[in-house]
């Protein structure tokens, strides 16, 4: 019996093969080997404009910051670029990623912590906003020099996140100050002369419901009055932060743009207003949001194993590939390309080529019947998949592919072994 798998775009199933923003994967797996990440830039765009023209709706000062991390692809950093995104960046590296792909330094806001003096000299030579994680950064930088814009990252004490790795605000954070450390914060910029102001916070990532947005926005901006009203500053932006989630399993509701905007969007506008804090830009940073769903990996089955307890399909991509399963448990679905109209028959744990027992894409997945040389597509990689992949057991990193103006293009070479020992000096 043929089953239809419910597909969502850019990925469509024609006469049960798996094609991708127009492209068949296996013709693509073909060209350009496995493991191969594919990227749709239709997605990406897609992607921005529903957040954007969301949130535009409901106040007509917005900034989206696209947080670099995610997935520092350059062609990717340049289509947001030319969409009108900002850059959220948290290293040194982004930022000169950022200045290469075209951002200049007021597109671009600093969001680092445990930050060193080296790194706050470069920040300061390239003239790019400072969002400080503590009062010793902030201390190290006006030695340094006065930034053009300055804002502190508030802890509002309410966090959220998909893992507890992931939750970044709260009691037991490293990041952001406190409300009363903020004030103290704001009152030495300004007596640094630090001329203009932004607050910001990031509470989390893969936040799928709107609430703790809704109270940690209420925290921010009764905090930011505070600063207003006592110390005297006016703010440019505010920024609220990232981590809107994405569907990964089956049951996940898409995060809900429309809540989001009449809840949390309208009311800032409404208390901005009763604070009288004038017309600040509101500023958010999603990285996720805009590239998860964008990309696939496609890996090949090199073995199916059998033992008493279980059935491994043993694929090329392996942690060092996509690192999110292991690290965070995550679920990312898994289909067999080359089958999309064979029903589920059984259980599966597919693992890659790591030496590690922790090296599984997916455990106890339900699967057709699945043979060497298939074709396995990993669905919503495109954010912390390739950014997060590593060398590890010597295994050059995957290539990338982007779904271009209506043709693939490579934009990123596969690593080749040289590539493994480019910086290393053979000891005598
Ligand atoms: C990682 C990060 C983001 C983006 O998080 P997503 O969950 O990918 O949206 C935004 N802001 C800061 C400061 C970050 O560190």
């Amino acid at each position: 019996m043929m089953v239809k798998r419910k597909l969502r775009e850019p990925l469509e199933d024609r006469k049960g093969t798996l094609f991708f923003d127009g492209f068949s994967v296996k013709e693509l797996a073909e060209k350009y080997d496995t493991p191969l990440y594919v990227v749709s830039e239709k997605r990406i765009r897609d992607n921005y404009n529903r957040l954007h023209d969301a949130l535009i709706r409901n106040y007509k000062y917005i900034r989206v910051y696209y947080a670099a991390k995610a997935n520092s692809n350059l062609t990717v950093l340049k289509i947001l670029k030319s969409e009108g995104a900002y850059l959220d960046t948290v290293s040194p590296g982004e930022v000169f990623m950022g200045l290469t792909s075209g951002y200049t330094p007021d597109r671009m806001l600093f969001t680092g912590t445990s930050v060193r003096n080296d790194e706050l000299k470069f920040l300061a030579d390239a003239n790019v906003a400072v969002n400080v994680d503590s009062q010793s950064e902030l201390d190290r930088l006006l030695k340094i020099a006065v930034p053009p814009v300055l804002s502190v990252r508030i802890n509002p004490e309410i966090g959220a996140g998909h893992h507890t790795h992931c939750i970044t605000a709260g009691p037991d954070s490293k990041f952001g100050l406190m409300e009363e450390d903020a004030l103290k914060a704001y009152a030495t910029a300004k007596k640094a002369r630090v001329e203009r102001f932004g607050i910001h916070m990031h509470i989390g990532s893969g936040i799928l419901d709107v609430e703790p947005y809704v109270l940690a926005v209420e925290k921010l901006l009764s905090i930011a009055k505070r600063v207003h009203d006592e110390v005297g500053i006016e703010f440019e932006f505010i920024d609220i932060g990232g981590g809107f989630g994405v569907p990964y399993k089956p049951e996940d509701q898409e995060f809900d743009l429309a809540a989001f905007a009449s809840k949390v969007v309208g009311p800032f506008k409404g208390k901005v207003t009763e604070y009288g804090l004038g017309k600040p830009f509101l500023c958010v940073e999603p990285g996720r949001y805009l590239v998860c769903d964008a990309s696939i990996l496609l890996t090949t089955v090199n073995t199916v194993k059998v033992t008493p307890s279980k059935k491994f399909v043993g694929v090329d991509a392996g942690f060092n590939t996509l690192v999110r399963p292991t690290m965070y448990g995550s679920y990312h679905p898994v289909i067999v390309a080359n089958k999309l109209g064979a029903a589920d028959k059984e259980t599966c744990d597919v693992v890659g080529p790591i030496c590690e027992s922790g090296d599984a894409l997916a455990k106890d997945r339900a699967l057709p019947l699945v043979a060497e040389g298939d074709l396995l597509a990993v669905l919503n990689v495109g954010a912390y998949g390739f950014s997060m992949s590593s060398q590890y057991n010597a295994r050059p990193r995957a290539a990338e592919v982007m779904i271009r103006q209506g043709k693939p293009m490579l934009v990123r070479k596969r690593e080749q072994l040289d590539d493994l020992m480019s910086s290393q000096r053979m000891a005598e």
